[in-house]
């Protein structure tokens, strides 16, 4: 499984050695045309340049056409890449083709075709039920059943570093005054939610479900998410269809979408599961937990490590019931996982739950103190997995700042 050393001086624990190798799209080297790079140390091959399975594909401006073609061609490519890297015979021909990540432009990797947002984390669930609904029981009776989720906006999903502009919306404050009237303005409660995303390749067709042990036919890869939420807006608008308002402004995408083959280090067993499952969703001996570690940092400090591996539901059940009832897969369709939130007090992923529904706020390292986001307020997600070396894959970050009411709209 460990590559031979490259002929590439890597930094020492870069997370984006020849193990990982995941795709984006940049631009801004000597034109602005945007192709697929792969993340390499601190530089970006330009793979697109290259005599690469896939080629004809890479060079379009998006994952998508590359993503279509399969899995053979998606780890044929990738056995080309670390032969690139790796035998010195190549290096005066791969060497142009390496260009520093620092000078490049890195754009949403893929033209998001359906977005789809779980809800799989119980500790999130049960957090969330306990701060929503205090005396009901914390899970709804159908969530140990299936994968509860909904689709967002595919429109607003954009990349890392795409400012967060505060959302405006309804809400109502209970036990203010006029409490029953709703008001109309800037979300007061702005939050972020740690999210792993997964990103379809190979499409499906109409009325033929996907089984989740075909989960690596039709996924190529993992990235982060945060999937921004007005809380204000989100309690107002939640009850009878779901989220809409207080999460379709804006969703954070990593540039880099980590292959699924370099995580096969990180597979384990989900938790135990206390629910007999439909059988469309049984995922025994799949093995396709994910031992990812988190960070959520404000404002540079961290705040929180959710651990994936406590994540309830797997992607391949997740899969399976987006599709079982029939709906098509779509190259470029991303699926969520929803907030990863773990059983301890430093590993949930959002403030709503760091701050017990702003009961009990943050205090930063600056004696400042936090709710949820104020203006200026820079969230960065990031997240590690184990490689099979030993070392670590890094799956990059989704950053985001508050950008406050802009000036027509407080005019
Ligand atoms: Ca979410």
């Amino acid at each position: 499984m460990t590559p031979p050393a490259g002929w590439l001086d890597l930094p020492p624990d870069t997370g984006f050695g020849l193990e990982n190798l995941p795709l984006g799209v940049f631009s801004g080297t000597a034109d602005d045309r945007r192709r697929v790079g792969v993340a390499v140390g601190d530089h970006v091959l330009d793979v697109s340049a290259l005599d690469v399975p896939g080629r004809a594909e890479l060079g379009t401006g998006s994952l998508n056409a590359f993503l279509a073609v399969g899995r053979p061609t998606w780890d044929a490519l990738r056995d080309r890449v670390l032969d690139l890297l790796t035998d010195p015979v190549h290096r005066a021909v791969v060497e142009p083709h390496l260009h520093p990540r620092a000078g490049v432009t890195l754009h949403l990797p893929i033209e998001v075709a359906d977005y789809v947002d779980f809800y799989s984390s119980q500790h999130h669930a049960e957090n969330l039920g306990r701060i929503l609904r205090p005396g009901a029981p914390a899970l709804t009776p159908n969530w140990r059943h299936q994968p509860i989720g909904y689709h967002g906006r595919a429109g607003t999903v954009a990349v890392s570093g795409t400012p967060v502009v505060r959302p405006h919306g309804q809400r109502r404050v209970a036990g203010a005054a006029g409490d029953d009237a709703p008001t109309f303005g800037p979300s007061e409660r702005l939050d972020l939610e740690a999210e792993v995303g997964f990103v379809v390749g190979v499409p499906s067709e109409p009325g033929r479900p996907v089984a989740a042990s075909d989960f690596a036919e039709h996924v190529f890869g993992v990235c982060l998410v945060n999937d921004w939420s007005a809380r204000d807006l989100q309690a107002w608008e939640t009850v009878p269809l779901g989220p809409f308002t207080g999460k379709s402004f804006l969703t954070s995408m990593s540039p880099w979408v980590v292959p699924l083959t370099a995580l096969e280090g990180a597979r384990v067993d989900p938790p135990e599961r206390d629910t007999e499952l439909l059988p469309y969703l049984r995922d025994d001996g799949l093995r396709w937990g994910l031992d990812l570690t988190l960070e959520v940092r404000l404002n540079g400090e961290p705040v929180s490590h959710p651990p994936f591996a406590a994540m309830y539901w797997t992607p391949p059940q997740q899969l399976a019931h987006l599709t079982a009832n029939g709906a098509a897969l779509r190259t470029g369709d991303l699926f969520a996982s929803g907030t990863v939130s773990g059983p301890e007090p430093g590993q949930l992923g959002s403030l709503i739950e760091l701050s017990a529904n702003g009961a009990e706020p943050l205090t930063l390292a600056d004696g400042s103190r936090r709710t949820f986001l104020e203006d200026g307020d820079e969230i960065v997600l990031s997240a590690t997995a184990p490689a099979p070396d030993g070392t670590r894959i890094a799956l990059g970050e989704v950053r985001g700042r508050v950008v406050g009411v802009t000036p027509e709209r407080a005019g």
